[in-house]
């Protein structure tokens, strides 16, 4: 089996469930008890902080346990709006956010409150003069992801935390997609709130945290025993946390060597796809790119159809988010790179991870490069004789002489 859906999960590494077990057996502990069971629990979670901390040149002090992504999206955005909705209700977003921040941006809509969802190019990267356009006297919230999910384009956040700053603004940054895949360094930027989870960078799922710069106040959503410097109550997922730290401290030591590994495996898979592949086409930003992220399209072909021979190929990957796969209704990031609906339905995401090689690379192109020629074969908009699409002729379907 060749997995390249990194970037819908990855898989623990070893290190990290090594580390884990003893919190799933002896040492099982309640961090909040004062024996030393509960210490033990407790300075293994105080550890596991210092490493998410130094992974994004935090303070520990700054570092939030949550259940995931998810979770910090939703602290960050309705925290934020509950606290400030004196000052104002209006915030600014992108139109290419993960669900965890759109969802979250529309339920305050119903609420009172005004979003503006900022567009993107053509390669999605938003920008920053639409971005200063966009603020308001009663602008509260600005939230621009680091690094996309989908297309692995990353955002100006340094330009966008110096807007945010110049105008006295909060700023909150998705970057699940990005720590510990490239450098992020909540300082630099200027950042105020930034989630993380750990099932994306190799560790367990169901866990995650919420950076939150020194005196920044939030309302909070989880009332309860106090947990987390009173910030997020629930017992802690000492197991889970301790997992998370391990993978964040593995992911910080590595940071540079699988930076240069991923680099090369992407780059050898863009080149090699686009060779082999007549009328295949890279989504997203050359450039500004996750060394982990490839994401093509593919003329006259149907995702779901690929996915699925790839799959019983032993090869893992995704078309449009692996959240909206399971429908059929067209990526929203795809489209909102202009993209046509038939163009997005011929798309596949590959994302990468450090247990790929390069001989997962020729295989995966061998594969692609079969699956998309018999899928062509018998697609309608496909011209076997001249191994190029065919322009939609409406013609064709309505002239019976034809
Ligand atoms: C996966 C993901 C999330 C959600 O994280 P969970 O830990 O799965 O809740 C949020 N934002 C982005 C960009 C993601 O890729």
């Amino acid at each position: 089996m060749i997995y390249m859906d990194n970037s819908a999960t990855s898989p623990v590494k070893e290190e990290v469930f090594n580390a884990m077990v003893p919190y799933l057996k002896e040492e099982f502990g309640n961090p909040s008890t004062f024996y030393k069971l509960g210490r033990n629990a407790k300075k293994a979670v105080e550890e596991a902080r210092e490493h998410v901390a130094k992974l994004i040149n935090a303070d520990t002090r700054e570092i939030i346990f949550t259940s995931g992504g998810t979770e910090s999206d939703n602290m960050a955005i309705k925290g934020v709006a509950l606290k400030y909705e004196d000052k104002g209700k209006h915030i600014i977003t992108t139109e290419i956010e993960h669900p965890a921040v759109l969802r979250t941006c529309e339920f305050l809509e119903t609420r009172g409150y005004e979003v503006t969802y900022l567009p993107v190019n053509e390669n999605g990267i938003i920008s920053i003069d639409d971005l200063k356009d966009a603020i308001r006297e009663d602008t509260i919230l600005i939230s621009v992801m680091h690094a996309n999910n989908e297309i692995g384009t990353i955002q100006p956040i340094v330009e966008v935390g110096k807007v945010a700053k110049e105008n006295g603004i909060l700023f909150h940054c998705d970057a699940v997609q990005s720590v510990g895949k490239i450098p992020v360094d909540v300082k630099e930027a200027n950042i105020d709130l930034l989630s993380i989870s750990s099932h994306k960078i190799y560790g367990p799922k169901g866990v995650g945290a919420i950076f939150i710069r020194k005196g920044v106040k939030l309302e909070l959503l989880i009332h309860g025993g106090g947990q987390e410097n009173r910030l997020r109550s629930g017992t802690e997922n000492v197991p889970g946390i301790v997992g998370f730290g391990k993978a964040a401290e593995l992911a910080y030591e590595q940071l540079d060597e699988n930076i240069a590994k991923l680099t090369e495996l992407r780059d050898s898979l863009i080149e090699k796809i686009s060779e082999r592949i007549p009328e295949a086409y890279l989504n997203g930003d050359r450039e500004n790119r996750l060394p982990n992220n490839v994401n093509f399209r593919f003329a006259a072909i149907e995702g779901e159809g690929l996915i699925l021979r790839l799959d019983a190929k032993g090869i893992n990957g995704a078309t449009g988010s692996a959240c909206s796969s399971k429908s059929l209704k067209a990526s929203y990031v795809l489209s909102a790179l202009g993209l046509e609906d038939a163009e997005i339905h011929g798309s596949l995401r590959l994302s990468l991870g450090t247990e790929n090689s390069l001989e997962d690379v020729d295989v995966v192109v061998d594969a692609l490069d079969e699956v998309v020629a018999g899928l062509r074969r018998m697609s309608p908009l496909w011209d076997n004789e001249n191994n190029e699409s065919l322009e939609l002729d409406e013609s064709k379907f309505t002239d019976p002489d034809h």
